[in-house]
């Protein structure tokens, strides 16, 4: 049972005013304080020794992992603790599996096409997590090397997990709700079995990806498909990334100097901050740009460049540092670098920061970058 900061403010000594109100033994300034860490699970219930015995009873309780993990291999299905991402994160992904018969005519022919699918995301390779194998007794599993699991059926029917044939909507979205409420909420260990979802073969692809997508949603810790499709998994791993991501943790990329299309020493020089997004839309431009180039990723903990500049996380002073420790002075000859658009205002500062480079004010949106070169910077260079 998941209780909300003020829920649990009502079973701590401030909210009748009783002796340790707000004592601050728990390292919070306030019991408030304390609740509302206790309920982020930003602390442990021990930590204060004056609360409700039925608030400590509750927090035992909910220290069980309430979803089992089951493994196969590196992959982990289930292991879940709360309903909703935001109340802390989903942990393991939603496994994406096909079933194949052995004995099918088509076999190697349907297998090759599982083992090329692949999709690129933000630092990641994406595939087909798992192969379960029908009448696999003289397929050696062992022999097919690459990043997907593969297990034999007959293995895969022994790992305790629940099974959901998909042949109604309806009852398969209320199934999945009612069991991951019944064990996230009522801790009913009744309900602990991951569960998968399995597909028949049919021809309704589009029905097909709508379930599906559901299901993933809400909240099938696997999916089970008969037939492999293409354009079917490059939909849900696409929508697996956007639900599966930490919530609170920003998507960022490493801080350092990228290279695009061979540079050299005379070559431009971008400057933008770590968070993958603003890094990628930059970079794929760069890379169609078809000339060489540098581009500078500044530390900024995973923040955009407007953002990062008002917290303080993209000043001249931590520039100045960045294209120290990369060297970039004695590295390029090159001493013009253009800056993010949305960062104007900080030309000055930067040119105070870094005298020996002329700072440029580039575009605000990514896709402009092409234009802006060919305009300001290839005619400047002839
Ligand atoms: Fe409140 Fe308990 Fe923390 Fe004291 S130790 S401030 S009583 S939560």
């Amino acid at each position: 049972m998941h209780l909300s900061g003020l829920e649990i403010f009502k079973y701590l000594p401030a909210t009748k005013k009783l002796d340790h109100s707000n004592c601050k033994e728990c390292g919070c300034p306030t019991c408030m304080a304390f609740a509302v860490k206790l309920s982020q699970k930003q602390v442990t219930y021990d930590r204060c020794k004056y609360m409700a015995e039925e608030l400590k009873k509750i927090c035992i309780k909910n220290m069980k992992a309430p979803q089992k993990t089951i493994k196969i291999d590196g992959l982990k299905i289930g292991g879940e603790s709360v309903l909703y991402r935001h109340e802390k994160k989903f942990v393991n992904r939603t496994i994406l599996a096909v079933i194949l018969d052995c004995k099918d005519a088509n076999f190697e022919e349907k297998l090759n096409r599982i083992r090329k699918f692949e999709i690129k995301s933000v630092n990641e390779k994406l595939k087909v997590d798992l192969v379960i194998l029908k009448n696999s007794k003289n397929y050696k599993i062992k022999n097919l090397c690459d990043e997907i699991v593969y297990i034999d059926q007959e293995d895969f029917l022994k790992l305790a997990l629940k099974k959901i044939v998909d042949n109604n909507f309806k009852k398969t979205a209320n199934k999945l709700i009612e069991t991951r409420k019944k064990v996230i909420i009522e801790r009913d260990e009744k309900y602990s079995d991951p569960v998968y979802v399995y597909f028949k073969a049919t021809q309704d692809k589009y029905s097909l990806c709508a379930r599906a997508s559901y299901y993933l949603c809400k909240y099938a810790n696997m999916l089970v498909f008969e037939d492999f499709d293409e354009s079917l998994f490059s939909t849900l791993i696409t929508l697996r990334q956007n639900i599966y991501t930490d919530p609170q943790k920003a998507l960022q990329v490493e801080p350092k100097i990228y290279e695009f299309n061979n540079p050299d020493e005379n070559s431009i020089i971008f400057m933008t901050t770590n968070f993958a997004l603003t890094f990628f839309a930059v970079a794929n431009e760069l890379e169609d740009l078809n000339i060489p180039s540098y581009l500078i990723v500044t530390p900024a903990g995973g923040m955009s460049v407007l953002t990062a500049w008002s917290a303080e996380k993209f000043t001249a002073k931590m520039v100045a540092k960045t294209l120290k420790k990369f060297d970039l002075v004695n590295k390029v000859k090159t001493r013009k670098i253009i800056i993010p658009g949305l960062l104007a205002q900080m030309k000055e500062e930067l040119e105070k920061a870094l005298p020996e480079f002329e700072i440029i004010v580039g575009t605000i949106e990514a896709y402009s970058i092409g234009d802006f070169v060919k305009k300001h910077i290839q005619n400047d260079t002839k």
